[in-house]
């Protein structure tokens, strides 16, 4: 059986992010008067979701579903429309398009097919991003910026995976209109024929949280976890969990253990990765040391874009984590995004990670949001085969090996030139990388499971 992984994507919903924390981010909106239409388009999603009506939203998303040319305004429409699915229906609805969709990567035994191979599972990592971060200034009236618990999100996401393995997406394409029907008989059993395996990961900034709390999240969410168990033992172990919980994580006593297969970070959130105080470093040492012990995944978000809410580059830059990894060389950590700088051209966060890769047996990176044009594959393609171009001097032979496939979906939809899974899918499957095969199977299961 092969399986396709897709190590870097989300299942959210407008109700998720705190939206105006991104909004009063330092200078935001000096530049959205000043008619930055990057930053209009962005705000464009916040401003279409607070104060069109739903009927006008709907005229903008058929209009992108009709014309061949997608307008900055049809894009914010297409994710918006995608945003506002409930997250129980999101992988249902994700799996419907990929069956049925255009462009399509399946074969006619309804098989993902890249480059010439063929997969039964596809095997997606929802990233849970801790957005309870505290208020940002401002000056406006109702000045009380909500915080956003991270138990909101995660209690919505293990319903979406509950859901999804219950139950069967119903389509009236007609209409337009879907509805979820029960799949009859014992699903667990059942959960075999699905094509998305979900391994979630559990976003934490160790800000929000005491000492002693994260002591006790870690042993709750983690404590199964060892180094010495095998990568089939540890997909097994929380294949069996999964779906089994229906999301309401408010009750007492919940059996958190096994649900999530690794940790998110999300330093553009102004967490730091190595604070200087003590207290502070105390928290992440602990974090680090028990990710270690037990050979737990982490991603850390890696762009000087995305989610941002002040200037957090500094954290984030692939330098700030060389401290970590020369205290922890074991840790098993994918920088996100291949350290992607827009408005630049230098690749310098980039090669920075390729350093790392070649210093550390545990550093992977991966591709996600930013891989949807031919040329980027062809840069790509480059790096993987060093020898084969000279001109890249930042090499490391082994790249090959520590390059993991994702999507980012359903950001992506937002970021991305791209309009939906499918397309996003396809232009990999097109760019006809060597290595493919790595990049989306052989690398994220060790990243993920462990040799
Ligand atoms: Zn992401």
């Amino acid at each position: 059986m092969k399986t396709f992984y897709d190590i870097h994507m989300h299942v959210l919903n407008l109700s998720h992010p705190n939206l105006s924390s991104y909004l009063f981010q330092e200078g935001l909106i000096d530049r959205l008067i000043d008619g930055n239409i990057n930053v209009l388009t962005r705000l464009g999603l916040v401003g279409a979701a607070l104060f069109l009506p739903n009927r006008l939203l709907k005229k903008i998303v058929n209009r992108k579903l009709t014309s061949g040319h997608p307008s900055p305004k049809d894009v914010v429409g297409n994710c918006l429309s995608f945003f506002e699915i409930p997250t129980e229906y999101q992988l249902l609805v994700l799996e419907h398009f990929l069956k049925s969709g255009q462009p399509n990567n399946f074969n006619a035994q309804k098989h993902l097919e890249i480059n010439g191979t063929t997969y039964d599972k596809i095997l997606l990592c929802p990233l849970v991003i801790d957005f309870g971060y505290k208020n940002i200034e401002n000056s406006v009236f109702y000045n009380l910026t909500p915080k956003r618990p991270v138990i909101n999100q995660v209690s919505d996401l293990l319903h979406a995976i509950h859901i999804y393995y219950r139950f069967h997406l119903d389509v009236n394409e007609q209409q337009k209109k879907m509805k979820l029907l029960p799949m009859t008989s014992d699903y667990n059993a059942r959960k075999h024929e699905k094509l998305f395996e979900i391994y979630p990961f559990m976003g934490i900034d160790t800000r929000n949280y005491h000492f002693t709390d994260i002591k006790r999240f870690l042993n709750n969410y983690f404590g199964n976890f060892s180094d010495t168990e095998s990568g089939k033992a540890r997909r097994e172990r929380l294949f069996e969990k999964m779906g089994m919980l229906n999301g309401s994580m408010y009750r007492k006593n919940i059996d958190a253990a096994d649900i999530f297969a690794g940790i998110k970070l999300y330093p553009q959130l102004g967490f730091d990765p190595y604070p200087d105080d003590a207290r502070s470093l105390k928290k992440v040492q602990y974090l680090y040391r028990f990710c270690v012990e037990r050979r737990i995944p982490i991603i850390t978000h890696c762009s000087n874009s995305g989610f941002k809410v002040g200037d957090y580059n500094a954290f984030t830059h692939p330098e700030k984590w060389a401290k970590v990894l020369e205290q922890y060389p074991d840790l098993t950590l994918n920088f996100a995004h291949f350290g992607a700088e827009s408005k630049s051209n230098q690749r310098q966060w980039r090669n920075h990670i390729i350093d790392l890769t070649r210093q550390y047996k545990n550093v992977y990176t991966d591709i996600s949001c930013n891989n949807m044009t031919p040329e980027y594959y062809k840069e790509l393609a480059d790096l993987l085969q060093p020898k084969a171009n000279k001109k890249i001097n930042v090499a490391n032979p082994e790249l090959y090996k520590r390059v993991l496939y994702g999507s980012d979906f359903s950001i992506n939809l937002l970021a991305s030139k791209t309009n939906s899974y499918n397309e996003y899918l396809k232009c990999f499957a097109d760019a006809g990388l060597p290595h493919a095969n790595d990049l989306c199977e052989y690398n994220p299961e060790r990243f993920l499971f462990g040799e």
